[in-house]
């Protein structure tokens, strides 16, 4: 089962299983037949013969009939974002993330599901001053949508921590992914739209903000493997592959769309850390992990993506 399979990482994921030849349920609560962006994601996936969407809020749809035979849980449903969490938004995060987390962990373990993949975020660690976050450092999440975070996987780890618990737990910590479907709240997305329209580029910040960031393929092997490695449970960053600043990556953006992103830069927004970096060697030594993908050519693909969506959406316009 794949939980948020209508969203941006939840969709390449459902993808990725089934084409390598699981079988998939796909929950999600938006609803394709409504809500475009999940039609879009969706829409490499709808129809294959071993997918099925079911379209379920995990706060109160009935988990367990879900995961008969179900040998993993992904579970990657929850509300993105740091900025709209210092707001009123704040009990959705707390509803989704956290309560029902805590529903899907409390369906696995009575289902007696070996193995819950469950999507952290590098957001716990907090700003790194300078070294690589390692798995063991001690969280200092910066915003609310962090400290949701943060309880969503210490929670899944202390049930499976309890004796007899059946479910073994493995938190990934994702960092920035990117790629095709990106939320368009992100800022790889933002400044290679910004590249393609012409339209200025919203900037929180002077730029000088690193992030260390992931392509979608690289964060979807990472994920698959956790669910397959016998050995893996606790924490484990998905990260390492391409650290940039954000002027850098509105360099790449510039030169794949050649011309220049006309930048209107604001000041800093809460909660946004100076710099995410990973330590990867967990996720080598236990998934035998490594991403592939530098971002000049992530970004190459996303800016493809987008402008195959953007030629698609004139044609039906
Ligand atoms: P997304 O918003 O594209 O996908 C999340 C999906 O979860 C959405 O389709 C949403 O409808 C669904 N959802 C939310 N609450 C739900 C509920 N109560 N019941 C059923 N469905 C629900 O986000 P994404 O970027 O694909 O992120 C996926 C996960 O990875 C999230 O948990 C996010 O916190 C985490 N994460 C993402 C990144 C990143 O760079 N994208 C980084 C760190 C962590």
């Amino acid at each position: 089962m794949v939980t948020g399979a209508a969203g941006f990482i939840g969709s390449h994921l459902a993808h990725a299983l089934v084409q390598a030849g699981a079988v998939v349920v796909g929950v999600d609560r938006r609803d394709p037949a409504t809500d475009p962006t999940a039609a879009a994601n969706l829409a490499v996936v709808r129809g294959l013969p071993g997918y099925m969407h079911v379209t379920a809020d995990l706060l109160s749809c009935a988990i367990e009939p879900l995961l008969i035979d179900a040998n993993a849980v992904f579970h990657l449903a929850g509300i993105p974002g740091v900025r709209p969490s210092w707001g009123p938004k704040f009990s959705e995060y707390v509803a989704s993330n956290v309560l029902a987390t805590h529903r899907v962990m409390d369906a696995v373990a009575r289902m007696g599901t070996p193995r819950l993949v469950v999507a952290s975020s590098s957001s716990v660690y907090g700003s790194t001053d300078g070294g690589a976050s390692v798995e063991t450092d001690r969280p200092q999440p910066a915003s609310p949508y962090a400290v949701t975070k943060l309880a969503e996987e210490q929670l899944c780890l202390a049930h499976s921590a309890q004796a007899h618990c059946p479910t073994s737990v493995v938190a990934l910590r994702y960092f920035t992914v990117y790629g095709p479907r990106q939320r368009p709240d992100m800022f790889t997305h933002r400044a290679l739209t910004a590249a393609l329209t012409g339209q200025p580029l919203r900037l929180f910040g002077d730029g000088h903000q690193r992030r260390d960031f992931t392509y979608i393929d690289d964060a979807v092997a990472a994920t698959i493997a956790a669910a397959t490695s016998p050995t893996a449970s606790g924490v484990i960053n998905v990260g390492g592959g391409s650290s940039a600043s954000l002027l850098e990556v509105i360099n790449i953006a510039n030169s794949l769309a050649g011309r220049e992103i006309q930048v209107h830069q604001e000041n800093p927004r809460r909660g946004d850390v100076l710099t995410t970096r990973a330590n990867p060697g967990r996720a080598y030594e236990v998934l035998g992990w490594q991403p592939q993908v530098d971002l000049h050519n992530g970004m190459r693909a996303q800016m493809q993506a987008l402008t195959a969506e953007s030629a698609a959406f004139g044609r039906a316009a």
